[in-house]
């Protein structure tokens, strides 16, 4: 893969902002013959260089934490200022998809243009939102809100694969949600592929042990190797829940161990 000499270099950061104890079980399809802990992190992604800065997802709020039982450390807009971004103004956040934990907070973005996939639009207000197999991690709310900044002229569609800026891009994947995409960033380590949910944990997209909230297991199981195309390595691949991001990426500043990764 090419990059043109000229093409900015991104810094992407890695936030965690909430966490959930689960079984490895919970985690794949067929469950898991050494079943133990297996716990998620949430995180929403900064990505900064060339004078632009670029959020990814936008995380739930201490209200949706206690509705879900999910254990919320703290707003995201919390762990941007302490990288020295300011939430209110950021003007350009990629949803990778609409599921409850990667969409809503809009009141903390109120300068954004979001960026979303037209086929995921399509996904969470058409039929198969009748069926709770599918509805299940969306909130009819956070897609509301989506749909309100639509008429607000606040939200630019993406039909498959997207260069947003130079040297980072859009790809539309699919498999986990219909319209999920992933988010590719030049670094100076090479091409660096924000994974979200086309795989939550290394495992799945490793050992091809897909997790086990999936729109089409054929789409998720393509997108591993899609994403493997776009990545300089595999290990250029960032999964959307696992805690070992934070242990395999340092953290900027000793203060911010265990709360931010820098994947650059
Ligand atoms: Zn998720």
């Amino acid at each position: 893969m090419s990059r043109h000499a000229s093409a900015p270099l991104y810094e992407v950061y890695a936030l965690k902002y909430a966490h959930h104890e689960r079984r490895a079980s919970e985690n794949f399809i067929g469950g898991d013959p050494h079943d133990g802990p297996m716990p998620l992190d949430y995180f929403v992604w900064l990505v900064r260089g060339a004078g632009r800065e670029l959020v990814v997802d936008t995380g739930f709020s201490r209200a949706m934490a206690a509705k879900r039982g999910r254990e919320h450390l703290r707003c995201p807009a919390e762990s941007l200022r302490s990288l020295g971004a300011d939430a209110a103004a950021i003007r350009d956040v990629v949803i990778t998809h609409l599921h409850y934990d990667h969409v809503g907070n809009f009141e903390l973005f109120p300068a954004a243009t979001f960026h979303l996939q037209e086929r995921e639009m399509g996904y969470a207000t058409g039929r198969y939102m009748g069926s709770e197999c599918f509805r299940g991690a969306f909130e009819v709310e956070d897609v509301a809100g989506m749909v309100r900044r639509v008429y607000q002229g606040r939200v630019r569609f993406h039909d498959g694969d997207s260069e947003l800026f130079p040297g980072i891009s859009l790809h539309l994947i699919g498999g986990h949600t219909m319209g999920l995409q992933v988010v590719r960033v030049a670094t100076r380590r090479g091409w660096l592929v924000l994974a979200s949910d086309a795989s939550h944990f290394y495992a799945n997209m490793e050992e091809e042990r897909p997790f086990p909230i999936v729109w089409s297991v054929a789409e998720m199981l393509d997108g591993y190797r899609r994403m493997r195309a776009l990545a300089e390595s595999p290990a250029h691949i960032i999964p959307g829940h696992d805690p070992l991001v934070l242990e395999r990426h340092p953290a900027p500043s000793a203060a911010l161990q265990g709360v931010v990764a820098r994947l650059d």
